[in-house]
């Protein structure tokens, strides 16, 4: 605000870029191993199909390509989506689809719709940073459901923490930050209990297609077909394609994605046809289901890799992390009074070695958590990711 001497939105004032984000700047330097970043690995990325898809799209249909097209998304790609889920026994017409530029519009849009100032909003604890800073910017009132080494409890979804909110926000697979994955159990409670209390369930599945362990289990939307209640369900393109293409899709009634539609229309008219048909393109002969299986392999290698240097470094520290069945990130969490907050930029001068403090996760804590932090383990290459974790447990010793 150093130097704006005119009055901005009460918005724009209390948005902060915060104090780790400007530490994990350094991390761009070529010096340090960072575990920081959210970043899908570029290896996985299906460069030369891409390429021959906006080549496509160019050749052959680059008047509407280049035109304004229609909010709700380009109509061959709502049709890919609807299909794509009735693979998975899920039905649903392109009136309940609506593609946004990344799942991260699809958050503000959730936040547009729902929140006033000062409304409640419900979310696991702890939660996506990304969605709480979307959220952030329509003023909520943040309660938090207990969660445990199974993710969100159901049980703690009672009438007292319920009552009067307007959503719950819940990331069921591999979740960002912990990377733990919501058994079918629970997955079916919350959803019969949001059902119960009327409670529209958010739910955000962007790593959904990147398990390397374990059965796939239906996602809350899937769930609400047969146990009723209102499920809106995002994804995106960013973890299987490309996230600099900045596609995603929200999945939900009609009647909302209409109200969604609207509020799209304010921001962006439309998310960009070129990028949209090029995603068609590239995806609608089955791409996928060959690329795929390439990305989960080097996901799951990857992960190894970290957990095997975690049990020889950590031997002998007291801390606990996760073993995620897909996704991007193992999370630990140390003894009460280790603050991985102010270790941070030791790890980073002394180690050279760069990971995210679990504190900005919890929103609504009451005292600062500041034992936990978020390593992602699928861009640094193996022989980094042993000398990085070696370096994290000489600082954590
Ligand atoms: N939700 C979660 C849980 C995420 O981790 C991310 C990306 N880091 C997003 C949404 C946003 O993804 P995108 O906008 O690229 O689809």
């Amino acid at each position: 605000m150093n130097n704006i001497t005119f009055p901005l939105s009460k918005r724009a004032t209390t948005a902060t870029s915060s104090a780790i984000r400007e530490i994990l700047k350094i991390t761009e330097r070529p010096d340090i191993i960072s575990f920081a970043g959210g970043l899908p690995s570029p290896e996985g990325f299906p460069i030369a199909k891409i390429r021959e898809a906006y080549e496509t799209v160019m050749t052959h249909h680059p008047k509407v390509a280049l035109q304004y097209g229609p909010t709700e998304g380009y109509r061959p790609l709502r049709e890919w989506v609807v299909s794509d889920f009735k693979k998975r026994g899920v039905e649903i017409t392109v009136d309940n689809v609506l593609i946004v530029s990344g799942s991260q519009q699809a958050l503000d849009l959730i936040g547009k719709l729902f929140i006033d100032e000062g409304s409640k909003v419900l979310l696991e604890s702890p939660s996506y940073l990304g969605a709480i800073q979307s959220f952030n910017q329509y003023g909520p009132v943040y309660n938090t459901i207990p969660t445990d080494e199974g993710g969100l409890m159901p049980e703690g979804l009672t009438d007292e923490i319920a009552k009067a909110a307007r959503f719950i926000y819940a990331l069921p697979n591999y979740q960002n930050p912990t990377g733990r994955t919501l058994s079918l159990e629970r997955r079916i409670a919350l959803v019969k209990r949001c059902a119960e209390l009327n409670l529209p369930l958010v739910e955000d599945d962007p790593y959904g297609e990147l398990r390397f362990e374990g059965e796939e289990l239906p996602g809350l939307f899937a769930l609400s077909q047969q146990y009723g209640g209102t499920v809106i369900r995002m994804g995106s393109f960013s973890k299987v394609l490309a996230p600099g293409m900045r596609i995603g899709f929200i999945i939900a009634p009609a009647a909302i994605i209409s109200k969604m539609v609207q509020l799209k229309q304010a921001t962006d008219l439309h998310t960009a046809s070129i990028t949209q048909m090029a995603v068609y393109e590239a995806i609608k002969d089955g791409f996928l289901d060959e690329h795929l299986p390439k990305v989960r392999e080097l996901y799951k290698r990857q992960c190894h890799y970290m957990l095997e240097a975690l049990e020889e470094h950590f031997a002998g520290i007291d801390v606990k992390w996760t073993r995620p069945a897909g996704g991007m990130f193992i999370w630990l969490t140390f003894p009460k009074g280790v603050n991985t907050t102010e270790l941070l930029a030791r790890a980073v001068e002394e180690q050279k070695v760069a990971y995210v403090p679990g504190q900005p996760f919890y929103p609504a804590a009451t005292e600062p958590v500041t034992n936990t932090l978020r390593l992602s383990f699928v861009t640094v290459p193996e022989e980094k990711i042993r000398q990085g974790i070696a370096g994290l447990a000489k600082l954590f010793k």
